[in-house]
């Protein structure tokens, strides 16, 4: 492992999960996605290790996140990274979300309650970038968001089952696609549902 990926390992294993879930705290420490109201979830926690470290983080990355959720994966985005933009479509899940990162401390998260299905355009480039639901393709606009070099995280399927891609931009602009392997989330609402 990389000394990068050793120090991700070392802060999600110190992070309390349990402090991103007002209900059914109890079941924090299994390794399941777990309701968080609003017909959502908190990711898997090993899902959001594997998705972390695939995603490259390097300390200068600007990172933009679609689906902030619980916030437990934008905490993992923003102490491994230079900024992370974070957008969620429901109201209160984006108030509890931004409630606890600040709570916890975090200064270089900027947070949106927006539909993120098409980006967050005045930011972008982005060198990285990360989608917690699924889409039925991969949005044009993440691409056109992509900085050249920059990778993307993405579960692209059906409401049912997904593969999870990586998506890497090389200097010309050229995308590779890589399939990680299957996986199921909540669908991404909007253009691309
Ligand atoms: N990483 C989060 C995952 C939350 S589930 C966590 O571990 O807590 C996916 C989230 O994506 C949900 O909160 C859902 O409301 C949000 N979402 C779905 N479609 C969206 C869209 N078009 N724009 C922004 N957020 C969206």
């Amino acid at each position: 492992m990389t000394n990068q990926n050793e120090d991700i390992l070392t802060y999600f294993q110190k992070l309390d999960r349990s402090f991103f879930m007002d209900e059914l705290k109890e079941f924090a420490y299994m390794d399941e996605a777990i309701p968080i109201g609003h017909e959502q979830t908190i990711s898997q926690p090993s899902l959001v290790l594997e998705m972390t470290l695939a995603l490259d983080l390097q300390p200068g990355s600007k990172v933009l996140e679609i689906g902030t959720g619980s916030g437990y994966q934008t905490a993992l985005l923003a102490a491994f990274s230079d900024s992370v933009y974070t957008i969620e479509r429901i109201a209160a899940l984006h108030e509890r979300a931004k409630e606890r990162l600040e709570k916890a401390g975090f200064s270089n998260i900027h947070f949106k309650l927006d539909d993120g299905s098409t980006g967050w355009e005045e930011n972008a480039p982005y060198d990285r970038i990360m989608v917690t639901a699924a889409a039925a393709q991969v949005p044009d606009e993440l691409i056109d968001q992509l900085a050249p070099g920059g990778k993307m995280i993405i579960p692209v399927g059906t409401p049912l089952l997904q593969e999870l891609l990586l998506l890497e931009k090389d200097k010309e602009g050229k995308i590779d696609t890589t399939v990680l392997e299957e996986v199921r989330f909540v669908p991404l609402r909007g253009k691309y549902e």
